[in-house]
């Protein structure tokens, strides 16, 4: 493992006092800090590389290039994808998504097609989907899960069929930690020839994710829940696939040669980069995950798994204490007796704790539930157990006043 305290001193933020008390931050799932070599990569850049990037002949075009195009090289090393032509670089997740679902719903779904995505999936991979349909005619379904936030893998497989064009899921479920079966999803799609997206927004910040051994088409994930900068994050897809869809959006960078009789795009991966990237935070994000790189993920995992266990044996010592999902990973969403989330999240940040409250944007999982919502503790790399234990004092002292 490694030293935690020397970890925690990379990042400033975690030294500040909150209503005079330590910062105690258990909000990672919705975004986590950053490293100070993180912030201090983006500032040298913008401070001595600044130039915009491969447009130019001169010097500071070359060097910000190479940057640029070096992090796609450290995103490939990262999630052990063939080649950086199978590398896109996004605003997040959320484009990520959209991305595929304008250009393969423009490619491959038509009338009476059906998409399939879980019980358990955040907005951004359930909206873009419904757009899809909307526009195309075709019909979402939905893999149901158990009460205790299992995917329902008998169901899953009854509705593949010759009108599946895609399955879309999460790796980890940012509301219940699920870690779902995903390498079980994708065999059972490609028994049918069935591509397959893995949302990784949840998985990649907390263990190593592996494309070639997972085997999905498409995958992903964020910067920012990776210690990187907002702004910036990546979409996997294997080249055949990315090969056969049209682009995104138009303008430069994308296209090979341009007139108004006929424009011709670019190859892979530009083809689905429009306009000016955000280099700077490319750059970051490689920074990041160097970081991460050399704490080692399976360091971070094991820690944080330390944590989430210790946490959810603390916690069900509470009265009416009552969990949502199986935290297999670093997040543990709860309520307690009737204390609505809004009041106990409120109260919890007087004492300096951070957490997340509400719908955690899945509210068709909320139905599922039966719920309107829960509170989030999620962990990072930089979280101790003395943090769980002020967690847990602090649910009992907002416990007591209720
Ligand atoms: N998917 C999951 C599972 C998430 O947890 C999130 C963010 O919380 C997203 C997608 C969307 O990520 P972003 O807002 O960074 O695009």
């Amino acid at each position: 493992m490694y030293d935690i305290n020397q970890v925690r001193e990379d990042f400033p933020i975690l030294s500040r006092q909150i209503y005079n008390r330590p910062l105690v931050y258990l909000d990672n799932g919705a975004t986590t800090q950053k490293p100070r070599c993180v912030v201090e990569a983006m500032v040298d850049e913008y401070y001595n590389v600044n130039a915009n990037v491969h447009r130019g002949v001169h010097f500071l075009s070359q060097k910000a290039t190479d940057l640029h195009e070096a992090s796609r090289e450290t995103v490939r090393r990262f999630i052990n994808a063939r080649s950086t032509n199978e590398i896109l670089f996004t605003r997040g997740t959320t484009e990520s998504i959209n991305l595929l679902a304008f250009s393969f719903g423009e490619a491959f779904i038509k009338q009476g097609d059906e998409i399939i995505v879980s019980t358990m999936e955040h907005h951004s991979n359930i909206v873009p989907w419904q757009m899809v349909c909307e526009r195309k005619g075709a019909v979402l379904r939905v893999i149901p899960m158990t009460d205790e936030g299992i995917l329902c893998m008998d169901e899953y497989k009854s509705l593949l069929s010759e009108r599946t064009k895609l399955v879309c899921c999460a790796h980890v479920s940012n509301v219940m930690g699920t870690v779902n079966p995903v390498r079980e999803v994708i065999a059972e799609a490609h028994k049918h020839d069935i591509p397959v997206l893995i949302d990784g927004a949840q998985s990649t910040p907390h263990f190593k994710v592996d494309m070639q051994e997972l085997d999905c088409d498409f995958f992903a994930f964020s910067g920012h829940k990776i210690y990187a900068p907002t702004g910036v994050g990546v979409l996997y897809g294997k080249e055949a696939w990315l090969e056969q869809l049209p682009p995104y959006q138009g303008g430069g960078e994308m296209i090979k040669n341009v007139s108004f009789e006929k424009t011709t795009y670019n190859e892979l991966p530009y083809k689905f980069e429009a306009g000016t990237p955000d280099y700077v935070a490319t750059h970051a994000l490689a920074v990041a995950l160097d970081y991460v790189s050399a704490l080692g993920m399976d360091n971070i995992y094991q820690h944080e798994q330390m944590l989430t266990r210790y946490a959810r044996e603390q916690m069900a010592q509470i009265p009416d204490m009552k969990f949502f999902g199986p935290s297999h990973d670093a997040v543990i969403s709860f309520q307690v007796g009737n204390i609505h989330h809004l009041d106990m999240g409120t109260l919890l940040d007087r004492l300096g704790i951070a957490v997340r409250t509400g719908h955690h944007c899945a509210e068709p999982l909320m139905h599922r539930l039966g719920i309107e919502g829960t509170v989030r503790a999620s962990f990072g790399l930089y979280n101790t157990r003395e943090e769980v234990d002020a967690l847990v004092a602090g649910i009992r002292r907002v416990a007591q006043m209720f």
